[in-house]
């Protein structure tokens, strides 16, 4: 398999498919090294672990004061928005939902579940939701008191503009949460510089671990305050905090090997430079890719303005010769795994660009997604007509 390695880095996979996917992830090969013993999760060792963990991805959201905590849960990204939805909304309280994609409207599915009201402003599948419409719900419905925003919306990769969300939400009293799952870690989401109460966030994404638990980083006085509100024993940010602070311990069991890969995970992170170099590497491997597929033809569904570096939508190409799953299949031959798309109108797929990964292997993806075309006798990527009407309606 085509997998050499890089410049800057070794390859982290021994000739397994890169994971052009928003997580699980490419990670370094020293991540899966650090799974290779067991821990006791009573330990010393381990609890030592946890808590460094914490105090970390606290540094990382910019809290130096104490203000902030964090706190880890078990399980994948879902199970701690739903967690954090859970413990920080009163059981009276109501929830302001922000959608444009599958993982907000899961958020409104959690709330339904849960049964918390809720309200929604759905914009389909890729239009962000904007602080003045965030606004004027609030003002409409002074029964609100929660808004959850999705900050990088990982269906289409859209980076959505969660300070303006944040100022429009605390100017009228309410509170924030924000699922940064695909963007904590590359994205700045400093508490000195937007104002939210909580955020969720997960092993395998921009930190770059291998999947098994989340995080919460809550504001220390709103977390206390919840105390009670969650109607789910495991999925009780609370309990689990209380837990911590009583014995360095998690309540059930924790996934250790996957903890002492996410700390090998967050020593690379640091090493790196921290966020800031996470994401002018994620950004650099966004633009290398973008515009070498647009040289192949194959256009954006965003306009470059709203390009997160995480994930980008592209059409399928109008070519009759162009089958995804045979692109599919050939990128996978040449060493690349990508992503189907997730938009209901036009035909899409998506490539992720974070992952333990740089410029160089974008290049390659670039080149395998060459090599398939000409396999598959597709001249020019450009998609069809329908899908750039649909992409004109992008309006800001
Ligand atoms: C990955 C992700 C989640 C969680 O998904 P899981 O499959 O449960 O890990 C939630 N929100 C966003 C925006 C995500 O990217």
């Amino acid at each position: 398999m085509p997998t050499t390695s890089t410049a800057a880095f070794p390859d982290p996979n021994l000739g397994e498919p890169f994971l052009l996917t928003p997580g699980p992830l490419t990670t370094a090969f020293s991540v899966k090294e650090a799974m290779l013993r067991d821990w006791g999760s009573w330990d010393a060792d381990f609890r030592a672990m946890t808590k460094s963990v914490c105090d970390q991805l606290v540094a990382l959201a910019g809290d130096a004061k104490g203000g902030f905590v964090c706190v880890p849960m078990q399980g994948s990204g879902s199970y701690c928005v739903e967690s954090m939805l859970g413990t920080f909304v009163p059981k009276d309280g109501k929830v302001l939902v922000l959608a444009n994609g599958a993982y907000g409207l899961r958020a409104a599915e959690t709330m339904r579940y849960i049964g918390r009201a809720y309200t929604l402003i759905d914009k389909g599948d890729y239009m962000p939701p904007r602080g003045d419409e965030v606004g004027a719900a609030l003002d409409a419905d002074p029964s609100i008191t929660h808004v959850i925003a999705i900050h990088c919306e990982t269906s289409s990769g859209i980076l959505n503009p969660v300070a303006e969300i944040s100022e429009a939400v605390y100017a009228r009293g309410r509170k924030l949460l924000v699922d940064s799952m695909s963007a904590f870690g590359a994205v700045d989401l400093d508490v000195n510089r937007i104002r939210y109460e909580a955020m969720v966030s997960s092993a395998n994404k921009c930190i770059e671990g291998v999947p098994g638990f989340g995080f919460v980083i809550a504001r220390k006085t709103e977390l206390e305050a919840a105390k009670g509100n969650c109607h789910s024993l495991s999925l009780d940010v609370h309990a689990q905090w209380a837990n911590m602070v009583k014995s360095g311990q998690w309540r059930y069991t924790p996934p250790t090997h996957v903890v002492a890969a996410f700390l090998e995970a967050l020593r690379l992170h640091a090493e790196e430079g921290g966020v800031p170099a996470r994401g002018a590497r994620y950004a650099r491997n966004r633009d290398v890719m973008v515009a070498g597929m647009r040289e192949l033809g194959f256009e954006t569904l965003l306009k470059d303005r709203w390009l997160s570096p995480i994930i980008v939508t592209f059409f399928c190409p109008a070519d009759p010769n162009f089958v995804f799953t045979r692109f599919y299949d050939l990128m996978k031959s040449k060493g690349f795994i990508i992503y189907p798309g997730k938009l209901t109108v036009v035909d899409s797929f998506r490539i992720g660009v974070i992952g333990r990964m740089d410029e160089h292997i974008m290049r390659r993806v670039v080149a395998a997604a060459k090599e398939s075309l000409t396999e598959m006798g597709v001249a020019n990527a450009a998609p069809p007509a329908a899908a750039l009407a649909e992409r004109a309606k992008l309006a800001a």
